[in-house]
C-alpha cells in the first residue's frame, strides 16, 4: 500500500492533534493521584468513544487510579497496543515546564513519556476510520495508571490482555527515534540489619553495630555486578544518635538484568546473605519485579518488519537496548513478539525539560498505522481474538 495518503492524513490533522496533546498534558496525573488518573482516562475515553470503530471501552478502577482499555475493529487476530497515563511529575510541575511550543519542540510534563503517544494511538484508529480502511488486526489499547511505579495493579491486566495477541506494540518513548528491542528486567530489595545498641564511649564492645554489618553486606552485594547485571545500593539509613552503637540500619538495592538466569542468580544471592557478626540479624524483603525483555528472534522479527515499513515511510528505524523496564517486559515474558519504544521522538524523560519533536508525529502515527495494516506472519502467536 502507498502510505502517502496516510502521512497526508496525519499532516492534515496536525492542529487538532497538537491541541489534544496539549489538553491531555495540562491534566496533571502523577502516579498515585486518583483524581488526576480519572481525569485523563475520561478525556481519552471520550475521544475514543466518538469513533464508530471502537467496540468497547473499559475503565478498571484501582487504588492508584483507572486503567483504560479500548477495543476497536473486528478481525480474527488482534494486536495489543500498550502505554500508560501516569507520569513521574508531581502536581504543580507544569508551572516549571509549561505546556508550550518553542520552534520544532513541544514541551510539557509527561508529553514524551508518554501522553502524546496516548493521543496518537487514538488518532491512528481515527485514521483507519476516516480513510475507510480496515486494519488487518483487531486492536486493543491498554493504558495503565501505575506503570511508572512498577505496575502493581497493571501487570495482571496487561498480561491478561496480551493473551491471544498476535504481537504487541509498546508506545513508550523512543530512544532518539530508535525502537527498543531489549530492556533489562528489574528487581528491588530492602536489606535491614538489627544489632545491639550500646554506649559508643563507655562500653562499645557490648554493642553489635548494624551499620558495620550492613557496610560489609554492601560490599558483597556490589560483587554481584558483572557486564550484564547491575546490583546497586541506592539508599542507606541507620543509627539513632552520634554516640550510640547503631542497633538498626537498612539499605535498598536496585538490580537490573538481561536474562532470567541472571535474575535468579542475583535473587538467590541476595536472599541468602548471612550476617558476618552473628549477633546481628538480617531481614531481607523484595524480589524480582519485571522480567527482562530479551532481544530474541520474535522481537527481532517484529523489529525487522517495522523497519521495512518505516523505509516505505522514508525513514530509518534504528534499534537499541536499554536498562529501564516497561510493561512490554511482562508481555515479552509470555512469549509474545513485542516491539517497544515506538513513541514520538523527543527527550528529557522524567525531567522538567521534557519535549517531543512536532515533525515526528505523522511519521510515528503512520508507522503504527502500517503495523496494523500489514500482515506480520513470522512469529504470530495466536489465531484467537
Ligand atoms: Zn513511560
Amino acid at each position: 500500500m502507498d502510505y502517502k495518503q496516510v502521512i497526508g492524513f496525519f499532516d492534515s490533522r496536525k492542529e487538532q492533534i497538537l491541541q489534544a496533546i496539549s489538553d491531555l498534558v495540562e491534566i496533571e496525573s502523577p502516579s498515585f493521584d486518583r483524581l488526576g488518573s480519572f481525569a485523563v482516562v475520561d478525556f481519552l475515553a471520550e475521544r475514543a468513544g466518538k469513533l464508530s470503530c471502537v467496540r468497547k471501552i473499559e475503565k478498571i478502577e484501582t487504588e492508584y487510579g483507572k486503567h483504560l482499555i479500548i477495543r476497536a475493529f473486528d478481525a480474527p487476530k488482534k494486536v495489543l497496543l500498550v502505554g500508560h497515563t501516569d507520569t513521574v511529575h508531581p502536581r504543580g510541575s507544569k508551572l516549571k515546564n509549561p505546556t508550550r511550543i518553542e520552534g520544532d519542540r513541544f514541551y510539557g510534563c509527561g508529553i514524551f513519556d508518554m501522553k502524546a503517544n496516548c493521543v496518537l494511538m487514538i488518532e491512528v484508529l481515527k485514521a483507519f476510520e476516516e480513510l475507510k480502511i480496515s486494519p488487518k488486526y483487531g486492536v486493543t489499547i491498554f493504558l495503565s495508571c501505575d506503570e511508572e511505579v512498577g505496575s502493581k495493579t497493571g501487570r495482571e491486566v496487561v498480561e491478561r490482555e496480551a493473551q491471544g495477541s498476535a504481537f504487541c506494540l509498546v508506545c513508550e518513548p523512543s530512544a532518539d527515534g530508535k525502537a527498543k528491542t531489549g530492556r533489562k528486567g528489574t528487581a528491588g530489595y530492602v536489606v535491614k540489619a538489627y544489632g545491639i545498641p550500646a554506649h559508643a564511649g563507655l562500653e562499645p564492645q557490648k554493642g553489635a553495630s548494624a551499620i558495620l554489618e550492613l557496610a560489609r553486606q554492601i560490599e558483597k552485594i556490589h560483587l554481584l555486578n558483572n557486564g550484564q547485571t547491575s546490583a546497586v545500593v541506592c539508599q542507606i539509613k541507620g543509627g539513632t544518635a552520634p554516640n550510640v552503637v547503631p542497633a538498626e540500619a537498612e539499605c535498598t538495592v536496585d538490580v537490573r538484568f538481561t536474562s532470567l538466569d541472571e535474575a535468579i542468580r542475583v535473587d538467590q544471592a541476595i536472599k541468602s546473605l548471612k550476617s558476618f557478626d552473628e549477633r546481628v540479624r538480617l531481614e531481607i524483603t523484595g524480589g524480582i519485579n519485571r522480567p527482562p525483555l530479551e532481544r530474541n528472534e520474535k522481537v527481532l522479527a517484529l523489529y525487522n518488519h517495522a523497519k521495512k515499513l518505516a523505509e516505505k515511510l522514508d525513514y530509518e528505524l534504528g534499534e537499541t537496548q536499554v536498562g529501564g523496564a516497561s510493561d512490554g517486559n511482562f508481555v515479552a515474558s509470555l512469549g509474545i513478539p513485542v516491539l517497544d519504544g515506538l513513541g514520538i521522538r523527543g527527550g528529557g524523560a522524567h525531567t522538567l525539560e521534557e519535549y517531543i519533536f512536532i515533525e515526528d508525529i505523522p511519521k510515528r502515527a503512520s508507522l503504527l498505522f502500517a503495523l496494523l495494516q500489514e500482515n506480520f506472519p513470522d512469529f504470530e502467536t495466536s489465531e484467537s481474538l
